[in-house]
């Protein structure tokens, strides 16, 4: 078996992945604050981690896979002030945010499953585990890490001497970012100090009783709490995108390894950020797409996952309709392929593709590698049963539904006989009725080409324009 290798952020090296306990992998990804739906940049992130997940398996790996569910307020900045990004959704919706948190949720576990992504084997959200926050603070507090002022309880950046250590930026550099706050309390030792605590304004929905006065967590302080409460207090791999790397995740290490005294994490991985026609995606360009402005315009959500595995996760990949297009094409190709292909998928594979995959995928998750692979199987001159075999195996780490192309062609129920229909009136050279069948197929989005070997069909998308957005300003 190849050997399975990760980057690590931590050590800025790719390193052989050995799990702390024999067969068992604990991992931990940073899952959505539910205040809006997800675009599909985050999506993006999830995909990688679910490869990652799916590939830990395929090695033989038992995943204990942890998320949580960010359902409280917390600011729209990874600095202390600015406004709740919950507050800010339900008051956009009319809605309360308990109401906003499990509408979101909803909208997320639905995209995530369109996209064949597993479920975590522990989802946690955050309002169910204050208690097991208020008991990390205190810890901190006792040990010297945190402490109190009017607004809260912060944490004392100074008394982690490797604060940084996941960015490798000292604290120097991390007072340029904070000197840009508008609101800070003057009573913070450090300007990088950040929030553990925060004493709730009378108004402020989301508030719990503490040792410190009613109100409510720091963002940070819950994925500490709740990845150590599930996974214990060093576990194995920690993810999300790399805008976490400097502030989230740095200040988790902080929290976990200040309260433990003990390594946190064994291998931290981050995903690269989607761009969307060669930049961030922003509001005001009208480019923050979700799952379903995707489907709206006739894509499909594997469409959308095939189109993520054109780039490495460590590499930046940049969104555009026409490459969507292309994406869609290619898996819908693969898709047509693999449904006039004999066989069930089950049986003899070919073992050297499979070994060729498996080595791309243990190499840092090398999927443009696997990818390439599969076609190269594809275009093969092994038996189809064998192919289809092979490819059914893949799927394992790819996700891409193999075994239900032809629900993800959603091809017309009575396809093969309106083939077979055609092929006699070829034989009996009554091109009226062949043609009329092939224009009923082609208004269904399936385009027929005649070969020497038989007629081969390929599906067509039709794509729409959505209808174009309200006006500024006009009622939701
Ligand atoms: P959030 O809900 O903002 O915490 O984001 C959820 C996940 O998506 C996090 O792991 C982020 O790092 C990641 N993320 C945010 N924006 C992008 C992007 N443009 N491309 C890829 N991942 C992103
Ligand atoms: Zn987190």
């Amino acid at each position: 078996m190849p050997p399975l290798k990760l980057y690590n952020t931590l050590t800025r090296k790719v390193e052989e992945f050995q799990p702390l306990y024999d067969n068992e992998v604990r991992m931990y990804t940073c899952g959505p604050t539910v205040y809006d739906y997800a675009h599909i940049g985050n999506l993006r992130t999830y995909i990688f981690e679910d490869v990652l997940r799916r590939t830990l398996e395929y090695n033989g790996y038992r995943v204990i896979h942890v998320m949580n569910i960010t359902d409280v307020g917390h600011l729209t900045s990874d600095a202390d002030f600015g406004e709740d990004k919950m507050l800010v959704g339900a008051r956009r919706a009319r809605m309360t945010v308990w109401e906003i948190a499990q509408m979101y949720t909803e909208a997320f576990f639905r995209d995530i499953h369109k996209l064949n992504i597993k479920d975590p084997t522990i989802v946690c959200k955050a309002t169910d585990h204050i208690p097991e926050m208020i008991a990390l603070i205190q810890r901190l507090i006792e040990r010297g890490h945190a402490y109190q002022i009017s607004d809260g309880v912060y944490y004392d950046v100074t008394t982690f001497p490797e604060y940084g250590k996941l960015s490798r930026l000292d604290l120097q550099e991390q007072q340029v970012g904070a000197r840009e706050e508008v609101k800070v309390n003057p009573e913070k030792r450090h300007p990088a100090d950040f929030a553990l605590w925060k004493i709730a304004e009378p108004e402020h929905i989301m508030q719990w009783d503490s040792p410190w006065g009613r109100g409510y967590p720091g963002w940070h302080i819950e994925c500490s709490a709740m990845s150590m409460k599930y996974l214990g207090e060093t576990f194995d791999i920690h993810c999300g995108g790399v805008d976490h790397i400097p502030i989230h995740h740095e200040n988790e290490i902080a929290q976990s390894e200040g309260a433990t005294g003990k390594p946190f994490v064994r291998y931290w991985l981050h995903g690269e950020f989607l761009l969307v026609d060669g930049g961030k995606m922003s509001k005001s360009l009208g480019n923050v797409y979700t799952l379903s402005d995707l489907e709206a315009r006739g894509f499909t959500p594997l469409g959308y996952r095939y189109f993520c595995y054109s780039a490495h996760y460590r590499s930046k990949l940049n969104f555009t309709w026409d490459a969507m297009k292309a994406a869609q094409a290619g898996l819908d190709h693969l898709h047509s392929l693999i449904v006039q292909m004999e066989g069930d998928g089950t049986g003899e594979l070919s073992e050297e593709y499979r070994a060729r995959f498996h080595e791309a995928i243990n190499d840092d998750l090398n999927v443009p590698a696997a990818m390439a692979i599969v076609w190269e199987l594809v275009k093969s001159e092994l038996p189809d049963p064998v192919k289809k075999a092979t490819l059914f195996n893949m799927d394992q780490v790819l996700a891409l539904r193999f075994d239900r192309a032809r629900e993800e062609l959603d091809l017309p129920p009575d396809l093969e006989e309106k083939l077979r229909e055609r092929q006699a009136a070829r034989a009996a050279r009554n091109w009226a009725v062949a043609d009329r069948i092939r224009e009923e197929l082609a208004a269904q989005g399936i385009e027929l080409e005649d070969t020497k070997q038989g007629t081969r069909w390929r599906r067509k998308r039709f794509y729409r324009e959505p209808a174009p957005a309200a006006p500024a300003g006009a009622p939701a």
